[in-house]
């Protein structure tokens, strides 16, 4: 280990270190053939209206259900490799198109507007031709502009803020909503929700998981709620796994909630079935309160 080789001789790796270098290697590779094989699928999580229970979108979540040895890799694992090795660009495409093209499909099936939101990363965000990218695959899609949201992390817009700026008005010009993910868990100051022009947050999970039992947390999310309201931007909630959560944020008229509670991500093939049962739930609910009211 690098403590008996003592001070003088400096090692550059440790073993661990290595393993992990090369676990990346092994995992860029299968990731590349797997990209390029159409072994990649994009999953949906409905996002719920709190003010009237409906589904009123999805977010669109890479799946790798083969991944190494036939075993599946969660995003948290392959989207790091596929931004070290460049490979996000192509990944990051392809999921923004076929996001587009199956909330297209699914407007038509369901005969009312839905929205998709698509994560992106740094590299996509930083690359000049990007918005050039959404339009054409709304074009190709037919997804009107406004069926479709972008969601950007806090560390986005800390990075490069002049260029961070001008990405994010050549979005909304497109008639595309930006949304921050992940909210809270950045660095950065509120201030910039006023510097950059972002028409929905969505709550850390992890202030959303400990809201019964952490008053802090409680607290936390009542200010950002508020904040976001003055501000004229929307707020939804992820990882809302209790019916006591989803009553706590919509007493504080949170807009939107998206977790385990109402499903997680599915194929596109069972999303309307899930819909429905998560739209049935509310009705039967609904009729409840009205008997007991
Ligand atoms: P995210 O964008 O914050 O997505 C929400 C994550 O929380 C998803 O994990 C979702 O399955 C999980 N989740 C939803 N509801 C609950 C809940 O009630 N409880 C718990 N414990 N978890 C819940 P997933 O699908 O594993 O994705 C992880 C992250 O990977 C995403 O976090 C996102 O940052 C990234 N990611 C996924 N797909 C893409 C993609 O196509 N492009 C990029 N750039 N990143 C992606
Ligand atoms: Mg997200
Ligand atoms: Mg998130
Ligand atoms: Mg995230």
């Amino acid at each position: 280990c690098a403590k008996s080789a003592g001070r003088s001789n400096f090692q550059l790796f440790t073993p661990g270190m290595l393993k992990q270098a090369e676990e990346k290697l092994v995992m860029g590779t299968a990731l590349r053939h797997a990209i390029e094989h159409h072994e990649l699928e994009v999953y949906y999580q409905p996002e719920i209206s709190l003010w009237d229970g409906t589904v009123i979108g999805m977010e669109a979540l890479a799946r790798w259900p083969n991944g190494l040895n036939g075993v599946a890799v969660t995003p948290d694992r392959f989207i790091p490799v596929a931004e070290e090795t460049g490979l996000i660009l192509q990944l990051g495409e392809w999921v923004l198109r076929t996001a587009c093209r199956d909330c297209a499909a699914m407007e038509n099936r369901l005969g009312r507007r839905m929205r998709v939101a698509v994560n992106v990363s740094t590299r996509q965000f930083q690359q000049k031709e990007w918005p050039t990218v959404v339009r054409r695959a709304l074009e190709e899609s037919g997804l009107q502009p406004h069926s479709l949201e972008i969601e950007i992390t806090e560390s986005m817009l800390m990075q490069n803020t002049e260029e961070s700026a001008e990405m994010l008005h050549a979005l909304r010009r497109l008639g595309v909503t930006v949304v921050v993910d992940d909210f809270g868990t950045g660095y950065s100051s509120l201030s910039y929700l006023t510097r950059f022009p972002i028409d929905k947050i969505k709550i850390d999970r992890s202030f959303v998981r400990d809201l019964d039992t952490d008053a802090a947390d409680a607290a936390v999310i009542n200010a950002i709620i508020a904040m976001a309201h003055s501000l004229d931007i929307r707020v939804v909630a992820e990882g809302v796994e209790t019916e006591q959560q989803q009553n706590y944020l919509r007493a504080r008229a949170c807009d939107e909630a998206q977790g385990l509670r109402y499903s997680q991500a599915v194929s596109i093939d069972e999303l309307q079935s899930v819909m429905a049962k998560i739209e049935a739930h509310r009705l039967r609910h609904l009729r409840c309160q009205a008997l007991t009211a």
